[in-house]
């Protein structure tokens, strides 16, 4: 299978990394992916909720086969504006406060875009029990520039606006890496249009009805996941996710074991799912067959929308495939070209064999 990635795909990549989409605001990505995906998809839909379904027919109705990315990336909705004219913040998924200080954030008001900054006290005001400790989020304030309240509220923010941190995407130096924010979880989505572009445009025939899916609101609750599984009633789930790169200083390989550039990593337990053995299996055979590097890891800690899928109905086969990235839910995440490379090859190669009898051998019952 011929998949390489070049400026044409890097572009996209950026533009997915740099939509503004926290959860329950992932309109902008979903409008993004429509455009680009419109000429490989057979039909194209939304559930309730906002998930974009794009399917593609093959050979037969059955299998249903989802592969699904979420739209969605951590931010922060506007809670409220201090008197003094400070924006102040609830965040939209898991952060770290420690990663957040002095950070560049973008507030989208009925307006339109307002840039701001997370305030921080200069090192010469802080108290010597104060340099040791961590700020909690709740007592930030984003500035947007303004000197009163009324200056904010002519800007057009108001409660409940959301804010995605702001972070230009660019290649690193060292060439194959690249430096984003949202790749958690933008590069599931660019792995399923890509799996889907790659089945269409190289005319690739596969004996199943093909769903690339992206989900919203992942990351306050895999809420998206729950209703586009109704949406698709898929046989098969399959979902792309960024996984927690391992070779970072302080992190041990025995609770993060990829490492950047050696493959796509097939994930064997996450808080969320324990996934079809067989079905795992199965993956393991393709990426051998096809010679596609590949990974094994664990996520002790932290879930995927597999954690829904996986139990729509009367459970579904689900496994998720990851790529290594380091830096995950902050400003700016690190991943490597190949390791995405290669998750759209290995997705592509598993849906071209993904047949009846193989789907059904994946039930505990064969
Ligand atoms: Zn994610």
């Amino acid at each position: 299978m011929k998949y390489t990635i070049g400026e044409e795909e890097v572009d996209f990549l950026k533009r997915l990394s740099e939509a503004f989409g926290p959860p329950g605001f992932e309109d902008e990505v979903m409008s993004l992916v429509k455009e680009y995906a419109t000429p490989f998809a057979d039909e194209i839909r939304t559930d309730n909720l906002g998930s974009l379904i794009l399917m593609k027919r093959g050979e037969s109705d059955f299998p249903k086969v989802v592969v699904a990315g979420h739209a969605d990336e951590v931010g922060f909705i506007v809670s409220g504006v201090t008197n003094e004219g400070y924006v102040k913040f609830i965040p939209l998924g898991g952060w770290w406060d420690q990663v957040l200080l002095a950070q560049r954030v973008m507030i989208r008001t009925r307006k339109g875009y307002v840039h701001g900054v997370i305030e921080s006290k200069p090192p010469h005001l802080l108290k010597e029990e104060e340099k040791g400790k961590v700020v909690k989020q709740e007592n930030m304030f984003i500035d947007v520039g303004a000197t009163s309240k009324d200056e904010v509220e002519k800007l057009g923010i108001r409660i409940g606006d959301p804010i995605v941190p702001w972070s230009p995407f660019m290649r690193s130096s060292a060439g194959k890496t690249v430096f984003g924010k949202a790749f958690d979880d933008r590069i599931g989505v660019f792995m399923a249009v890509e799996a889907l572009r790659v089945l269409s445009e190289h005319d690739i025939q596969h004996p199943n009805t093909f769903m690339a899916v992206i989900t919203v609101q992942e990351e306050v609750g895999l809420r998206g996941a729950q209703t586009s599984a109704y949406a698709t009633e898929p046989d098969v789930a399959i979902i792309a996710e960024v996984d927690i790169a391992g070779d970072v200083p302080g992190i041990s390989p025995y609770e993060a074991p990829t490492k950047l550039g050696k493959g796509p990593s097939i994930v064997t337990y996450d808080a969320s799912m324990i996934p079809n053995q067989r079905l795992k299996n199965f993956i393991m055979d393709v990426a051998e067959e096809a010679k596609i590097p590949y990974q094994l890891s664990i996520v002790p800690r932290g879930g995927t929308d597999a954690g829904r899928f996986h139990l729509y109905r009367t459970g579904r086969p689900s496994v998720v495939i990851g790529v290594p990235t380091r830096n995950i839910h902050s400003h700016v995440s690190v991943l490597h070209l190949d390791d995405l490379e290669n998750g759209v090859r290995l997705l592509a190669e598993v849906v071209k064999r993904l047949d009846k009898e193989k789907v059904k051998s994946f039930s505990p019952l064969t």
